[in-house]
């Protein structure tokens, strides 16, 4: 180490994680957590840290490593496109860029009418999909629901429906309502001045809570009768995580736009928004645009990523493992488990106390990454590749956090 650096490094106290969580808090925005740990590498549902402790990941990065972590697949797309092209503007077209958008109209049944934009995230697809509602008809409301995420750029945090998040940055977009998440507040709320309602199947952040029964079925009826698109943000919970290839496929409608990122790029950022049927026509030349949206390298590795999915039968996996997983969690018969909710892979275990955070302490201090979505809520989102060791290790480690949580 030269004098430099150390002069420049704050005081440490000796342990690999402990130096760098110090250069992180120093160097970090303060708006990043003190991070859980320090990783360094990762193969499968497995991650090491600087220190060389191994973890099962059941979080995979929020539901992002759909594949797990330095899947083959995703090595070799990302190797091949970056030794070749990995970006040209948007002046110029690349064949992997036009395949995704294809390969997503086909797996989200938006079908030949459908269209596809391209970001490089989350936010940036609910950006774009706040962009196509105030192109419908001039109209300027939108309603969300109340405890939704939707991400944290200024118009997609507009659309989330937590007031701690939001209320440093007001205001925000003007004309936007949050109801609460009930057939009823939707009746009273969808009328003709309605641009769009934007919902999560199964709202993630909020601890995976699945819409009520007949909600969105409601929902579509509502806003095709009065003339408002129904865009579903799948970020979370497209690309197979919750046993079928989009959540709202579980619930038998057909939306006007889907929101996706997250799963669909298996680590490399990329957000997209699909639209279907006629709203596939709101956006004329010029409306929308991002330099690094649709670049040769992201678009070649969802590709791929997608593929191997569907070549693969993860979407099945994804359901059957969730099925397998509910079972054994359920089977533990803690004091501590009210319920497990969600669908698929993306899984909520609801907590008889506010015990969350020190049930994913106690995972964390064993080996097993889990996420305390909130006080009551255990979130598990591991990757869609996990079969029955992977079952039987997180069974034994969540046992005995819940054992030392309570
Ligand atoms: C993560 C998430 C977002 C935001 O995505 P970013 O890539 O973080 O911008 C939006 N909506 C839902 C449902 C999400 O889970």
């Amino acid at each position: 180490m030269t004098q430099t650096d150390a002069t420049e490094k704050p005081q440490t106290t000796g342990t690999a994680t402990a130096d760098w969580t110090a250069r992180h808090r120093a160097a970090m925005m303060r708006s990043a957590p003190t991070p859980l740990a320090v990783l360094e590498s990762g193969h499968g549902a497995e991650v090491w840290d600087v220190e060389g402790k191994r973890y099962l990941d059941f979080l995979a990065g929020i539901a992002v490593n759909s594949l797990g972590h330095a899947h083959p697949v995703v090595v070799g797309a990302v190797s091949r496109q970056a030794a070749s092209l990995s970006h040209i503007s948007n002046y110029f077209a690349s064949m992997p860029q036009i395949e995704l958008a294809e390969r997503l109209k086909r797996l989200s049944g938006a079908g030949d009418e459908g269209r596809v934009y391209f970001g490089n995230s989350g936010a940036e697809a609910i950006e774009a999909a706040i962009k196509l509602a105030r192109l419908n008809g001039g109209r300027r409301r939108i309603v969300a629901l109340e405890g939704a995420f939707h991400g944290r750029t200024m118009g997609s945090l507009s659309l989330t429906g937590k007031a701690a998040l939001r209320e440093p940055f007001e205001p925000l977009l003007p004309g936007v309502d949050h109801i609460p998440t009930t057939i009823e507040a939707l009746e009273a709320a969808i009328g003709p001045d309605v641009a769009a309602l934007v919902v999560e199947p199964i709202k993630g952040e909020a601890g995976v809570v699945p819409v009520p029964d007949g909600f969105l079925e409601r929902a579509r009826e509502l806003t095709t009768e009065h003339g408002a698109l129904l865009i579903v943000d799948e970020i979370q919970t497209g690309a197979g995580r919750t046993g079928r290839w989009f959540g709202y496929e579980h619930y038998g409608i057909v939306p006007d736009a889907i929101a996706v990122a997250k799963g669909i790029g298996g680590g490399i950022p990329i957000g997209a928004l699909v639209t279907f049927g006629e709203a596939s026509d709101l956006f004329e030349f010029g409306h929308h645009g991002s330099t690094f949206g649709g670049n040769p390298l992201a678009t070649a590795t969802a590709n791929a990523v997608l593929e191997e999915l569907e070549r693969a039968d993860l979407v099945t996996n994804a359901r059957v493992r969730g099925e397998q997983l509910r079972e054994v969690i359920l089977g533990l018969r803690s004091p501590l488990v009210a319920e497990v909710r969600g669908l698929g892979l993306l899984l909520g275990v609801g907590l008889t106390a506010p015990a969350a955070q020190r049930v994913a302490t106690e995972a964390l201090r064993l080996g097993l990454i889990i996420n305390a979505a909130n006080d009551t809520s255990i979130r598990l989102a591991p990757p869609l590749v996990i079969g029955d060791a992977e079952i039987a290790e997180f069974t034994d480690l969540f046992a005995q956090a819940l054992e030392a949580a309570s």
